[in-house]
């Protein structure tokens, strides 16, 4: 396959029919879609009229999937939900709109969890189909953007995924799927368009087959924005392009994720990735950061479900998302909507969320996570005091099969995020890269960074292609 970034200079100079490239290029995601459920809705249209148009820029002529949760001008964009169904926003997301204006053509729309709540991509909406692992339809994409990672590794047209993550969304689907999944720093990429899980936590980010295009991604959709207020009005360097060399640089082996809980061969293979390190130049220390073992998750998902749970607050049959016939007091109404078109662990957490703000439980859960929330920064921010980069695995098990999943109660599930949660609850910039192979699927490395630091994920990435 041609290399994105000769591909994308060769488009600009018109040495390509990107019509026709187009053209192919929908045909074969249809193809791969029907056997692997990668997409929630094509964007046939607006992709094929986007080419039409001689794309030029940063991406010119490279086909985006973009995950469902992000707004399509025109397409039909659900978060992955019933609720949502029917609804096409009337304007792009701004990380969308700056795509398109570097000349990337958006194709569809990619499957995910309803709303980003899971890791396996089977929490999905009402209606909505599983996607399939690229390596083994028996197994889970992981997720929530389960869609973009496994189209990332089974496009053979030059492509490029918009993923989010709340919670670990972008790089556990990369790993599981064998591509990298970039997570870039609270604030980078602004959220206007973006159909919220929890507006502390959401990030919009990238997948793609190597670390510069998906750096390149991010750079494209990064910088300040006047509609999001969170969004960081620092400048953006020019990370894709950052040197390989890593002399001296300093890696932290995070030590609890190595032991207890981690498949040991998914260990194994991470560990050789940071010898590559050390013989490239880098020193390795191991490093221990307790506090996140042991309150990452509950910290998370309290946080998540509380925010969650009043940002769905809105589908209620009023406003926004689906409508009933209306019948009955405003809760009778309310109730028959959000139960005919939520799914089940949507519906979860919306119960959690709302009884951990309750008056009386407020202080014990939410206003706890918060405070803890502030003592995992602080333990990461001291870490980095000592190295530049932290290293684990992403996750701590190879893509599961489906029938494990079914095996797993919710809270097991919620456990199996145990090393992505930390950076996304602090904010960090975190990508991972595909390393050796385990149980003859693909494992990945889990690079965090500190604040703002994205060139330095690059850097330690590259050398790890
Ligand atoms: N698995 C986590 C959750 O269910 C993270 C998902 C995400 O990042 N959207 O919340």
């Amino acid at each position: 396959m041609i290399e994105l970034r000769r591909y994308v200079k060769e488009v600009s100079q018109g040495e390509h029919d990107v019509v026709d490239i187009a053209r192919k290029a929908l045909a074969s995601a249809k193809s791969i879609d029907k056997e692997h459920a990668y997409f929630n809705t094509f964007a046939d249209e607006r992709f094929i009229e986007e080419a039409n148009a001689k794309p030029k820029g940063r991406l010119a002529g490279v086909a985006i999937s973009v995950k469902d949760c992000v707004c399509v001008k025109g397409v039909e964009s659900t978060a992955g939900s019933d609720i949502l169904r029917g609804y096409k926003p009337l304007f792009d997301a701004t990380a969308v709109e700056r795509v398109w204006k570097q000349g990337g053509m958006i194709i569809g729309k990619t499957s995910q969890d309803e709303f980003g709540f899971g890791g396996f991509s089977v929490n999905i909406g009402k209606g909505y189909r599983v996607p399939k692992n690229p390596f083994d339809t028996n197994r889970s994409c992981g997720g929530s953007s389960g869609g973009a990672a496994g189209m990332t590794r089974k496009a053979e047209f030059p492509h490029l995924a918009i993923g989010e993550s709340t919670g670990g969304s972008i790089t556990c689907p990369a790993a599981f799927c064998g591509v990298v999944g970039f997570c870039p720093t609270y604030g980078r990429v602004s959220r206007w368009g973006l159909i919220d899980y929890a507006n502390s936590l959401d990030k919009i980010g990238s997948m793609a087959k190597n670390v510069r295009d998906a750096a390149l991604l991010i750079e494209v959709m990064a910088g300040s924005d006047p509609q999001d207020s969170t969004c960081s009005d620092l400048p953006v360097e020019q990370f894709s392009t950052v040197d390989g060399d890593i002399k001296g640089l300093r890696v932290g082996i995070i030590k609890e994720a190595f032991g207890e809980g981690v498949d040991p061969a998914v260990a194994e293979s991470v560990k050789n990735a940071t010898r590559e390190l050390e013989a490239k130049g880098a020193i390795i220390k191991e490093i221990s950061l307790p506090l996140n073992a042991k309150y990452g998750i509950p910290t998370y998902y309290l946080i998540a479900m509380c925010e969650a749970s009043t940002n769905l607050a809105k589908y209620g049959g009023m406003r926004y998302g689906a409508h009933e016939k209306l019948e009955g007091d405003f809760n009778t109404y309310f109730t028959k909507v959000r139960t005919a078109h939520f799914g089940d662990e949507a519906k979860r957490r919306l119960m959690l969320g709302t009884f951990a703000r309750m008056a009386g439980y407020r202080d014990a859960y939410y206003l706890r996570a918060l405070k803890l929330r502030s003592a995992l920064i602080d333990e990461y921010k001291s870490a980095f005091k000592g190295v530049d980069v932290l290293a684990s695995p992403t996750m701590p098990m190879v893509a599961p099969t489906f029938d494990e999943i079914s095996k797993l109660t919710p809270l097991q599930n919620y456990m199996a995020d145990i090393l992505t949660v930390g950076p996304n609850v602090a904010g960090l910039p975190h990508i991972s890269v595909p390393v050796s192979p385990a149980h003859r699927m693909p494992v990945g490395i889990q690079l965090v960074a500190d604040h703002f630091k994205e060139s330095t994920l690059v850097r330690t990435g590259v050398n790890l292609e």
